[in-house]
């Protein structure tokens, strides 16, 4: 295993009160960072002092972004061990996407040991309470000073940490969410299985249609027809109908395979419930609907683990879900999988990595 060099900040920083925590907004003493030539390869791993980078304006990826990006959390576990979830699996999509943009791939297993090193110099930076977590944030970028268009020969990859609050502060509050059947996120081909920034960038005017209409996040149908249901701004999606677990299928490749959605259906799995992955239509939710069949609809991703929805809204109609409440299996489903987060369920799956 290569070596990581550690360099220490002189001047580290005052810790939030964990009830001020919000998302995304504070970032801890230290990130780790690795460079990419063609020549050496990925080389000098090292962790320093989080702070400003210098870039040149015609740093590559500020032109045609070239970039990917991963999500994962570390927490503090009943016995005050510092544990991250999945963080094997989030390298590995890390290097699907890498793949996707024609970016060299990590070393998995590297970049896990540089993961553990740096969360185990923040350990402290990890908050205590339910609910709350470190965020992980790892991305590479294209670096090359160069403005036409190719794949970058230099990159850096990083790693940046962020304590978070709790996603559910005043208790489970489901979101309105606007199906919008004039704007796509992805279509079969596309980089929607990536977790790319350009997915984002795309997906912004709709989002603000959507908040300007009183919705919270908007729900993206497939591209050719508009008509199957995809995923959430940063969540996949489930449907309970008749008793059983319904999330859109990964194989039309525009979907992200979110490391939460798997988790569910393992989840739900075990505790005896049918999941089914395939496509899905509009139709079939809102005729589910009208048939008294749609019981429970949520999301799921790395920030929240569940998010239950309570409303949905296409074309010209509306529909409240389970009466605007949490549902029972969103419930379960939410206990069992943050219970294996913070230690308080034994973890049968192998989905704990403890630092
Ligand atoms: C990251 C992400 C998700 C959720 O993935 P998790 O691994 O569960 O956090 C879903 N959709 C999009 C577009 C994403 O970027």
């Amino acid at each position: 295993m290569k070596e990581i060099k550690v360099f220490k900040t002189q001047d580290p920083k005052e810790k939030p009160q964990e009830k001020d925590l919000a998302f995304g907004n504070v970032f801890t003493d230290h990130m780790f960072v690795m460079d990419y030539s063609v020549e050496k390869g990925w080389h000098d791993g090292r962790i320093i002092p989080y702070g400003p980078i210098e870039f040149e304006p015609s740093t590559m990826v500020f032109h045609y972004g070239q970039a990917i990006f991963e999500g994962m959390k570390a927490y503090k576990n009943k016995e005050g061990n510092a544990v991250i979830f999945r963080p094997y699996d989030g390298f590995l999509r890390l290097n699907r996407s890498a793949e996707r943009l024609c970016i060299p791939t990590i070393d998995p297993d590297f970049a896990c040991a540089a993961l553990k090193k740096l969360i185990d110099l923040e350990r402290d930076w990890i908050p205590k309470s339910k609910g709350t977590a470190l965020y992980i944030r790892p991305f590479i970028i294209s670096t090359d000073n160069f403005i036409g268009v190719r794949p970058s020969n230099t990159y850096k990859f990083f790693i940046i940490l962020s304590p978070v609050g709790a996603y559910y502060t005043e208790g489970f509050k489901p979101v309105k969410i606007y199906v919008t059947d004039k704007y796509v996120r992805a279509v079969r081909g596309g980089t929607g299985a990536a977790k790319t920034p350009g997915n984002y960038a795309a997906s912004l005017y709709a989002a603000k249609m959507a908040q300007d209409k009183g919705y919270t996040q908007v729900l993206w149908l497939d591209g050719c027809e508009h008509r199957y249901v995809e995923e959430v701004g940063t969540m996949n999606i489930f449907f309970k109908i008749d008793g059983r677990l319904i999330t859109p299928t990964l194989d039309t490749g525009s979907i992200l395979p979110g490391i939460t959605r798997d988790s569910v259906i393992k989840m739900a799995k075990n505790l005896g419930y049918e999941v089914e992955e395939r496509l899905i239509s509009i139709d079939e939710v809102f005729k589910a609907h009208d048939d008294g069949k749609l019981e429970e609809v949520f999301g799921t991703g790395t920030a929240a683990v569940i998010s239950p929805v309570g409303i949905l809204a296409w074309k010209d109609r509306e529909i409240l879900v389970n009466d605007g409440k949490m549902g029972k299996t969103s419930k379960e489903l939410y206990e069992n999988i943050t219970g294996i987060q913070y230690g308080i369920i034994d973890d049968c799956f192998g989905w704990i990595e403890e630092v």
